[in-house]
């Protein structure tokens, strides 16, 4: 139990036989649910659409994960009627009733843990030991949301003699959650039920490539008895119909994560009074990041190469909290180096649902390209350390590493979004924090160090939004590590933090004379 009194749902011990079975049987479960048609859920019924997607495996392209129907601009339309419909009823019921919902989901979860897991194997592939933590995020961001707004459902008291003073919040209206492909369920999910249990409608859109993802979500939320209209699940185009209810004069809220180009746009479509529009819409977006872990000479060295390679290198580091610039001291980077080299030769790339296997795929195709092209830069800007085999059916690349790169070289700058990882020499710890603070993000980043006076100085000057000492950078956990960050990383509160529901109402204060 934490100091907050929130217990994170424990992930799989993949070390127990008993768990490797469940885990082998789900997959088979969803091997032979695969190529299945899914469809939106407007107004608590399944519709037919007039275009359809497929969702493939990205370990093996052939293989159809799911047919997707996705919405036209009229059925966006009527989405957001039955919301607004929706919203009179679902804005009144109590926040216990809410949370209520939101605890049904996450035990849901909790029975399809293994099945959930597969998905994520199958459609965005995903290891099952990267997998599986997702939906220990995705249990908590349920539970933990859930008693957050029976918090603040009582809202204060400021009465004084004569005169009673009352502050409450009310829901915001209609959310649209616009969700990435990365952390396709927990994320979704964090977002959507944080919008539902604070007694807004959400309109959920999923990313293409992990659309069967979201319908599961979906079908949980149903089964939870979220009620017809409340929640609806909405997949099409980005932009398209993404574009088209950013728009839209009846939103009230975007919760967005993705591309700093995506979220920035949006940020500002959002800004533009739509006629017959009588409110400014709240916009949360967490975006990008270019994270560095910072290697001082008094560093544990090998604990350092072990949280930089599972930092860089886990999930093809498609993570946005992943590292991608380590900057080393020049006294330890020729032995940095050389272990660096060694601990990441050992990754094996291949197919996500492989029990060996470390690093699947990268996404899609053109995920697959713009990476590779971002290793021909690297050649020319830095010196090729290491570059692991990778198989060659398959969106699969190859984990590389480039020593030698100045801090202002392109992949020391651009988020790469894959297994790509940048290593720049400092002559001094200022000279490290000037280089890790260079950049337009401010996510994640890192120091290994045993030096008081380094750590205390990364505390204070280390602009990111989640700093993480003598460990690895990645996987935040809701209530521990509250998560997100600022500059072009993004803008709202931390997801899984005591602010966060705060976005997604509107505080009143009535003052009545007694
Ligand atoms: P993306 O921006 O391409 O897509 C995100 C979502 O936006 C998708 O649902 C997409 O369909 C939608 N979209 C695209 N164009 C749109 C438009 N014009 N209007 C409305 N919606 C539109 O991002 P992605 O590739 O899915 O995700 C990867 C990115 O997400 C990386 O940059 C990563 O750093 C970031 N990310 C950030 C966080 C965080 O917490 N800060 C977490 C995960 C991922």
């Amino acid at each position: 139990l934490n100091k907050g009194g929130f217990n994170p749902a424990p992930d799989t011990d993949y070390g127990r036989e008993s768990n490797l079975v469940k885990a082998r049987q789900a997959l088979t479960i969803v091997n032979n649910q695969l190529g299945k048609t899914y469809l939106p859920l407007i107004n608590g019924e399944y519709v037919e659409t007039d275009e359809y997607i497929h969702s493939v495996n990205p370990s093996t392209p052939s293989q159809i994960v799911g047919k997707i129907g996705l919405i036209s601009l009229s059925q966006a339309d009527q989405a957001m009627e039955t919301a607004k419909e929706a919203f009179k009823t679902w804005s009144k019921t109590s926040a216990t009733q809410r949370a209520e919902i939101l605890r049904r989901a996450a035990d849901i979860m909790e029975q399809k843990r293994h099945e959930l897991t597969a998905w994520m194997c199958f459609e965005v592939g995903k290891i099952l030991k990267e997998g599986d933590p997702e939906v220990s995020e995705a249990i908590d961001f349920c539970r933990y949301y859930a008693s957050e707004m029976e918090r603040l459902e009582q809202g204060y008291n400021y009465d004084v003699a004569g005169e009673n003073d009352r502050y409450f919040y009310q829901p915001k209206g209609i959310a649209l959650i616009i969700s990435p492909w990365n952390f396709p369920f927990a994320i979704a999910t964090g977002m959507t039920v944080a919008a539902l249990v604070a007694g807004n409608c959400a309109l959920l859109k999923p990313a293409a490539t992990s659309t069967v993802i979201g319908a599961k979500i979906a079908e949980i939320l149903t089964e939870a008895g979220i009620p017809k209209g409340v929640f609806q699940y909405i997949p099409g185009k980005g932009s398209v119909v993404g574009d088209y209810l950013v728009k839209h004069p009846d939103i009230h809220l975007i919760a967005f994560t993705g591309s700093r180009e995506v979220g920035c746009k949006i940020y500002a479509d959002a800004a533009i009074l739509q006629p017959k529009q009588k409110h400014l819409k709240k916009v949360i977006a967490e975006m990008g990041g270019k994270n560095a872990i910072i290697i001082d000479e008094s560093a544990d060295l090998d604990q350092g190469v072990a949280g930089v390679v599972q930092s860089a290198f886990g999930f093809s580091g498609q993570k946005c909290s992943a590292c991608s610039r380590v900057i080393v001291l020049n006294t330890v980077y020729d032995a940095f180096v050389e272990r660096l080299t060694e601990a990441v030769k050992s990754l094996n790339v291949g197919d996500a649902k492989n029990p060996s296997t470390k690093i699947g795929p990268v996404i899609d195709a053109s995920a697959q390209a713009r990476i590779l092209q971002y290793i021909e830069k690297g050649k020319e800007q830095g010196t090729l350390a290491i570059q692991v085999e990778a198989p060659e059916q398959g969106y699969f690349v190859p984990p590389t590493v480039f020593t030698d790169v100045t801090e202002d070289a392109v992949i020391a700058q651009e988020e790469i979004f894959g297994p790509v990882l940048a290593v720049i020499k400092a002559n001094s710890f200022d000279h490290a924090l000037a280089i890790a603070n260079g950049t337009d993000y401010a996510l994640t980043g890192g120091l290994y160090s045993r030096t008081p006076a380094h750590i205390d100085r990364a505390y204070k000057e280390f602009e990111v939004g989640n700093l993480y000492i003598n460990r690895g950078i990645t996987g935040a956990i809701v209530a521990r590590q509250p998560f997100g960050g600022f500059k072009l990383s993004g803008v709202g509160s931390k997801a899984g933090g005591p602010d966060y529901l705060l976005q997604f109402l509107e505080p009143r204060v009535v003052t009545e004379n007694i």
